[in-house]
């Protein structure tokens, strides 16, 4: 079984509760989606077909137990549910990043799925389905990456409107647009709406030049 994949290399998790520790990418081709802020567009298409075997050859020779299986969208290719599985029962931890337009039902439920809700300024509001977030549970993660006001307001009424009894408010996260949205403003907003969120910045993009790819 095969599917095709953008590139694959080890970095650090920048974008989770897991940011700061080593971590391979497993970065598939394709998307459902054209967020205004997209900064891997290079995954929309290109990439090689990769038998499932050789993924996880690839992962096991970089010696670290972190999986990531990112995109693009992951979930638009009907096998990545067994390249979930595949890495699991290889021993990895495995997160899975999805913007959220997929049934996430299909995806091995030992996998930490980080779901990005997409908020106004990404052009694609409304294409998270916010059915799956009723079937998240309490080891996974909400992502609302925020580019203004608007966003920010959005991603709470989203979460006041939302069955927080799965995910714990500390599994969420907002995210500043990198070079749009001032972390401080945000932060700002945070903490006088005294919201128990968790803020997060892209710690790759800090440690690295942010225009940098496979980092
Ligand atoms: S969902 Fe992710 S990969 Fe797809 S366009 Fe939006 S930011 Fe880019």
């Amino acid at each position: 079984m095969a599917l095709k994949v953008n590139e694959i290399f080890y970095s650090i998790q920048g974008e989770s509760s897991y940011a700061g520790r080593p971590c391979v990418f497993v970065r598939l081709t394709g998307c459902n989606l054209r967020c205004s802020y997209c900064d891997t567009q290079y995954a929309y298409d290109g990439g090689d077909l990769m038998e499932i075997g050789d993924v996880l050859k690839r992962v096991a020779s970089y010696k670290c137990p972190l999986v990531e299986v990112t995109g693009g969208e992951p979930l638009i290719q009907k096998e990545t549910p067994y390249l979930i599985h595949s890495l699991l029962e290889a021993g990895h931890e495995v997160l899975l990043e999805t913007n959220g337009s997929q049934d996430i039902r299909q995806v091995d439920e030992r996998c930490v799925k980080i779901m990005d809700i997409k908020c106004p300024t990404s052009g694609e509001e409304g294409k998270s389905d916010l059915k799956n977030l009723a079937l998240l549970a309490d080891t996974d993660e909400i992502k609302f990456v925020i580019g203004d006001r608007g966003d920010y307001d959005y991603a709470k009424r989203v979460l006041n409107s939302m069955d927080l009894k799965s995910v714990p408010i500390s599994r969420v996260h907002f995210s500043p647009v990198f070079g749009k949205m001032d972390p401080g403003l945000l932060t700002k907003w945070l903490l006088e709406d005294h919201l128990d969120v968790r803020i997060h910045l892209q710690l790759h993009k800090i440690i690295w030049d942010p225009e940098k790819r496979g980092v």
